[in-house]
């Protein structure tokens, strides 16, 4: 599952090759897209946004469409010139968005929906601007509303609802629990505003800084600005706790815990002596 920054950097590289210009061309394996096409064609609109909201990819078309995509694990955009040789093969091809300049290929995209405005509002998994880490409309007060609906609920569990907080994939939820020195395992009735408010804040700055321009594919949360770019046979090595499960805290020396956590049973990692349980108790790694 790409985390929401993956999302966010292929937004923005469909923007570039997409927004302001004329389509010339659109094309889908999807029946259900192409006879949207067929009623109001794409050919002759523009693209004039593009955006990601948590795990989602949105084309807004002038018409006034927008073309919603779900990568899960499989899908990907690739953009190419003209006749350029396409790196994946044809038979991959969902969607197809030609214009002057560009060829923007939807291969393998699992989930893909035509959108009116009003479709758009009311489609409850797509995840408002306000909610979403990366957008600029960010709402840290409605986050907090709505993580105070799962009061009883594991906070780095929480982090990963996209219904609450849109963005964080499971190698933030461990780092902005860490750099917060919140317990991955403490509920969030547990947890003072401040703290909620200081893990929001820590969960916006780390995405966002993993989709400067400069930024490679690896996630880095630890090591300041240094960014890594060449691929890195350790996958913590540029983290300060996800995948470091035995090896020494980088702040106390402390071990690494590594525990499976929630009904999705996904791993979290944390660092017992910097995230202490707000009321004492310990957690077993
Ligand atoms: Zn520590």
């Amino acid at each position: 599952m790409p985390e929401g920054d993956t999302i966010f950097r292929t937004a923005r590289a469909l923007g570039r090759a997409l927004i302001g210009k004329q389509i010339t061309k659109f094309r889908s394996t999807y029946p259900l897209l192409t006879r949207f096409d067929d009623d109001v064609p794409l050919a002759g609109q523009t693209v004039e946004q593009v955006e990601s909201r948590g795990k989602w990819l949105l084309i807004h078309f002038s018409g006034g469409a927008t073309l919603a995509t779900h990568m899960l694990m499989s899908g990907s955009w690739h953009i190419y010139k003209p006749g350029e040789r396409w790196q994946q093969p044809r038979i991959n091809m969902r969607i197809v968005i030609e214009n002057g300049d560009y060829v923007a290929v939807g291969f393998r995209v699992p989930v893909a929906k035509m959108l009116k405005p009003q479709e758009l509002a009311r489609a409850a998994k797509i995840p408002p601007q306000a909610i979403d880490v990366l957008n600029e409309n960010f709402n840290a007060g409605e986050v907090l509303r709505r993580m105070s609906t799962c009061a009883d609920e594991e906070v780095a569990d929480v982090l990963l609802h996209q219904e609450v907080l849109a963005g964080v994939g499971n190698v933030f939820k461990s780092e902005v629990c860490f750099v917060t020195g919140v317990n991955p395992f403490s509920r969030v009735v547990s947890l003072e505003h401040e703290k909620l408010t200081a893990l929001i804040a820590a969960a916006r700055r780390l995405v966002a800084a993993n989709v400067l321009e400069d930024s490679g594919e690896t996630i880095v949360t630890y090591g300041g600005r240094k960014r890594r770019t060449t691929h890195e046979a350790d996958p913590g090595a540029s983290l300060w706790v996800y995948g470091r499960a035995g090896e020494p805290c980088r702040r106390c020396g402390e071990g690494i815990r590594r525990r499976i956590q929630g009904p999705d049973a996904r791993v979290t990692f944390w660092c017992a002596r910097c995230q202490p349980m707000a009321d004492g108790t310990d957690v077993d790694g």
